[in-house]
């Protein structure tokens, strides 16, 4: 699992992650925020309306969810389950309140936390990724403020100043090196 504050970095990081170590299976979490240019439903996301989310919360079809600057991602939960019936690695990339409803069903997954250089450099990143309404931003920071306080809660912290050192280090940290 990694966790860290928006715009840290993740997705960059997951991605190559992703390449180095086709192994890994990334779980597509279902959200109910509206899809960002070049966002596709089912790759990256499963957009789904706040109702349809919440039968499926009912239904208990979520591994964790949470609400997350004004919207709701979830983990859906068969996949996870296959994966891992499977003896596929499983990864998940979500935010604090879900990483630590997972923390209580799979203790023994390993917990990894992002965090940025500073924290100018992480506002610089959100606003240049120029996706989210200025609202949004400042949501987005604020939340970031918890996350980053919350750091010392996981097995290892790695900062993404530079790309490669980091992706090393996060390989390191989940035994793939
Ligand atoms: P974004 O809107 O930037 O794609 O994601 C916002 C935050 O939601 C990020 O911190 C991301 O890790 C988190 N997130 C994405 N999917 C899930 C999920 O399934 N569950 C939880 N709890 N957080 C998620």
């Amino acid at each position: 699992m990694i966790t860290g504050p928006s715009g840290v970095g993740k997705g960059t990081l997951v991605a190559l992650l992703l390449e180095r170590h086709p192994q890994i299976w990334l779980s597509v979490s279902a959200t109910t925020r509206q899809p960002r240019a070049g966002e596709i439903d089912g790759q990256h996301y499963f957009f789904l309306e706040r109702p349809a989310f919440e039968r499926q919360v009912a239904e208990g079809g979520f591994l964790e969810w949470a609400e997350f600057a004004g919207h709701l991602y979830g983990t859906p939960r068969p996949a996870v389950e296959a994966h891992l019936a499977e003896g596929r690695p499983v990864l998940l990339e979500i935010e604090l309140e879900g990483a630590r409803q997972v923390r209580r069903s799979f203790p023994s997954g390993r917990q990894l936390f992002l965090a940025p250089p500073g924290f100018e450099e992480l506002e610089r990143r959100i606003r240049g990724r120029g996706a989210d309404s200025e609202e949004a931003i400042a949501r987005r920071l604020e939340r970031a403020r918890v996350e980053l306080a919350a750091a010392g809660e996981f097995d290892a912290v790695v900062v993404n100043g530079e790309l490669e050192t980091a992706l090393g280090e996060l390989e390191g940290q989940m035994g793939l090196a």
